[in-house]
């Protein structure tokens, strides 16, 4: 059986939602840890896109977890089975906790490709079929500490029927079933831990079912699917994650797929979501922007030099996500606009402004570097560009999480909203 080590300690409940909290049990040997409210280092294959190792350990207060996607690995199973020793040593990924997830969640995924035995996934190859046998091989080579079940969650279109929901949560209960029921069969698989996906569409009732059958499951934790940005306001969704929450049990972790802005991670942490996909500083940096929301929460002004940033801007052409925010109707192709949580430094305004990305952010890009320099990289197409901006973004967003928890800890939250939501009215301009 799944292993029963991982366990979420809870150290305060706030408004009795929020969970601040600690899971411990981490890893095979259960050494490692996380805080929660928290999220996963996103990664490509193993790799967090655009950084080298040495790169990306320059930045502090790194998740102990990793996420790794099968869309990716599938394709490289052979290579894989042939290497023996599992994708943690394939990849040059040493001291930390390995976590397999069906989906990459910042690559579109077409749907219309699942049965009642199969989902698809898509890798630079194209479309990858798996079945429960081949899933379960492919987590047999990979050897993850945790990993999630699979899982059809092609329910997140909002003109998805009940019928095709009601199909979702009972697939996902049998593919769950099956894996378990392999899992306990294979050596390699001793003391990794599944994960169980909450499906049931916008249906609030499929949610619930879906939510108290899997937690009669073995389960080490939830991932709660087809809630993404793009499928839903943020109104349906908080209801349906209340409804969900109240079904499983308060010691394991609530893992939400899909959702990184930073409004929406909020919302959903104050809807008792414990753990977050860290997918959107990486979409923030392709589109060659630099996160900049205020998170400040320290009350000693001597701090605020040194904590994160005081600079708030927006974008002076207008900021479509903005927009869309206040009507609460986000369209899916919105996921790679620019938010209002970021500045767009290709925009021409940035090459003579010799300020770092963020005043007060102590990454390598802010203490080395000024935005008219990025901007010139930018421009050129210099693969530096990335490289800066995802050392800044990373940095930045795992700092604002770090904010999420020293709120929730000192009964700061509602400060913190203000700060992250807002003081996104504010525009500083240049000129
Ligand atoms: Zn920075």
């Amino acid at each position: 059986m799944a292993g029963n080590r991982l366990k979420l300690e809870l150290t305060r409940v706030v408004q009795g939602k929020s969970r601040l909290g600690i899971i411990k049990g981490l890893g095979r040997k259960g050494q490692h840890s996380l805080e929660v409210p928290g999220c996963l280092l996103y990664t490509h294959f193993g790799t967090v896109p655009h950084l080298t190792q040495d790169t990306l350990h320059t930045l502090n207060s790194l998740p102990s977890i990793t996420q790794v996607t099968l869309s990716t690995i599938a394709e490289h199973q052979e290579v894989l089975e042939e290497f023996k020793d599992g994708f943690r040593a394939f990849a040059g990924l040493h001291d930390t906790v390995l976590y397999c997830s069906l989906h990459d969640p910042a690559a579109p995924c077409p749907t219309g490709y699942t049965t009642n035995k199969t989902v698809s996934v898509w890798g630079s190859g194209g479309r990858i079929e798996l079945t429960v046998e081949k899933f379960m091989a492919l987590q047999k080579t990979v050897q993850p500490d945790f990993y999630q079940s699979m899982a059809d969650g092609e329910t997140w279109q909002n003109n998805t029927s009940r019928k095709r929901v009601r199909k979702s949560v009972d697939r996902t209960l049998a593919h769950l079933d099956e894996c378990l029921l392999v899992h306990q069969k294979v050596q390699e698989l001793e003391g990794v831990e599944v994960f169980g996906v909450v499906e049931g569409g916008d249906i609030l009732e499929e949610r619930v079912r879906s939510a108290r059958e899997t937690a009669k499951r073995p389960v080490a934790g939830f991932c709660l699917d087809g809630l993404q940005t793009g499928s839903m306001d943020q109104t349906l969704r908080t209801q349906l994650i209340t409804a969900v929450n109240k079904e499983l049990p308060e010691d394991k972790p609530r893992l939400l797929q899909g959702v990184g802005r930073p409004d929406e991670v909020l919302a959903c942490v104050e809807a008792g979501v414990d753990l977050f996909e860290s997918f959107f500083p990486f979409q923030v940096t392709e589109r060659g922007c630099a996160l900049c929301f205020n998170f400040d929460i320290s009350a000693d002004p001597e701090r605020a030099g040194t904590a994160p940033p005081e600079v708030l801007e927006q974008n002076k052409e207008g900021d479509p996500e903005g927009e869309a925010q206040h009507n609460g109707d986000i369209s899916v192709e919105d996921q790679t606009q620019m938010t209002s949580f970021e500045i767009n430094l290709k925009d021409k305004r940035y090459h003579d402004d010799f300020r770092s990305l963020v005043e007060g952010c102590g990454c390598y890009c802010c203490m080395n570097h000024q935005r008219a320099y990025v901007h010139h990289l930018l421009v050129t197409n210099e693969l530096l560009a990335g490289v800066l901006l995802m050392i800044h973004n990373t940095a930045h967003y795992h700092g604002f999480f770090s904010a999420l928890r020293e709120a929730l800890a000192n009964d700061k939250l509602d400060l913190l909203k203000r700060r992250v939501l807002r003081d996104r009215g504010q525009i500083e301009t240049k000129e």
